[in-house]
């Protein structure tokens, strides 16, 4: 007799105060339960109504067994697919598919995927300020830590900067029209950006790796200028230097500098990666495990990406579920083209509801060599931190220019 999908059911929890969902798939076996990460903190009432309203009667009664032919007939079933929310809704379902194939199995996921090309995962973490001083200071804190690789973000003074705590501050609030707490001017940004690095490898030398993320907030020939002012100080990689919506830009930029490129958060569709990997106009690739449909498609994108010596730097910021961050870690070990893993650090909240966090140790994130992903959630604990209030349950502030338009985001 297989063993057959019962129930599947979202656990909505934010232990940091970020609103996480996961999903739980209960089978026919009492006791034997899957766990997958379906987070869109911008958009999580929607991801819960598309599991428990689509997926779990579409599901109901299949065999555990068939991940491939699960992921196959439910993405097809909207006719419609590969956007946001059912993606994570299918993510949720197809992470926690493959967790349960290692507990049957008696194996963590890894070994599922062909087995440890590593022992551990090297990460990158993230340091800011409100000053050049500040981040620097931070990043040496944790250089020190042993931690080998560190994002740089600075807040330029009296603007919503992403990566700072200038940014944060604007979160509260949804809309409103230009104020302190929500401008943004690009230039302003692209003049400032450099002489951070400049800094940072006058203060904390060459051998630390040095990474930014621009999210998306320049305009081409701005991106253009700022990777050509970084070049110097010899970034790991550049994030998310254009938007989506401009990707053909990028060919513009692997033409005029040799800054690496990574990109990719954002896309939802397994697809959008194929014109930019097979022109080799990018060199890691920054996939949401809960955004593109979960470890299925996450698996077939990195092994097209190795055959263009495109490499992995899966997206792990704090609305990335601990579930999903093993999903990571479980493409990290197995992935041979592996390059970077992001980390965002769990606090003790964090750690009491999902038992079973990776360790983070010398800079790098340790697996723990449990069957399948080797984590678990204790319900009652994340029943304790539910979402915080928000008028519009968690969507992204706006970023305006001083003109008042729109920045992305
Ligand atoms: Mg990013």
């Amino acid at each position: 007799m297989p063993v057959t999908i019962e129930k599947i059911r979202c656990i909505q929890t934010a232990p940091a105060g970020i609103r996480l969902v996961i999903v739980k798939v209960e089978t026919s076996e009492p006791g034997l339960y899957g766990l997958g990460c379906a987070t869109f903190t911008q958009r999580p009432l929607a991801v819960v109504e598309a599991v428990t309203q689509y997926l779990d009667p579409f599901l109901h009664g299949r065999d555990i067994h068939q991940v491939t032919d699960i992921y196959q007939a439910a993405n097809m079933s909207s006719y419609w697919r590969n956007g946001p929310v059912l993606n994570n809704a299918l993510s949720g379902v197809d992470m926690a598919l493959w967790d349960l194939k290692g507990k049957q199995a008696n194996m963590p996921v890894h070994d599922l995927l062909g087995g440890k090309c590593r022992m551990a995962a090297p990460v990158y973490v993230h340091a800011s300020g409100n000053t050049i001083e500040e981040t620097c200071d931070h990043a040496g804190e944790l250089w020190q830590q042993g931690f080998r690789h560190v994002r740089l973000q600075v807040a330029v003074d009296g603007q919503a900067t992403y990566g700072t705590k200038s940014d944060l501050q604007v979160a509260a609030e949804i809309d409103s029209p230009t104020n302190p707490h929500n401008l943004f001017e690009p230039a302003d940004y692209v003049r400032l950006a450099p002489q951070l690095f400049e800094q940072a490898r006058t203060q904390l030398g060459d051998e630390i790796e040095l990474l930014h993320d621009v999210h998306e907030r320049l305009p081409g020939p701005l991106t253009l200028q700022l990777a050509k002012d970084l070049e110097p100080y010899r970034l790991f990689f550049l994030e998310d230097s254009l938007p989506p919506e401009e990707i053909d830009h990028f060919r513009l930029l692997r033409q005029h500098t040799h800054i690496p490129i990574a990109m990719g958060e954002l896309f939802n569709n397994p697809n959008e990666f194929v014109p930019l990997v097979k022109e080799r106009l990018l060199d890691f690739i920054r996939i949401h495990l809960s955004q593109v449909g979960g470890l299925t498609p996450a698996w077939r994108i990195a092994n097209l990406c190795e055959f263009f010596g495109v490499r992995t730097a899966w997206h792990g910021p704090g609305d990335t579920s601990p579930v999903g961050h093993m999903a990571n870690l479980a493409l990290d070990l197995a992935c041979p083209n592996f390059g970077i893993q992001e980390l965002m650090f769990m606090d003790e909240n964090t750690q009491a509801v999902f038992p079973g966090c990776p360790e983070i140790r010398d800079g790098q994130m340790w697996p723990n060599d449990q069957p399948g992903l080797g984590i678990d959630i204790d319900e009652e604990a994340a029943a304790r931190f539910p979402y915080p209030d928000h008028p519009y349950q968690g969507a992204w502030p706006a970023i305006r220019r001083r003109d008042g338009g729109i920045v992305k985001p």
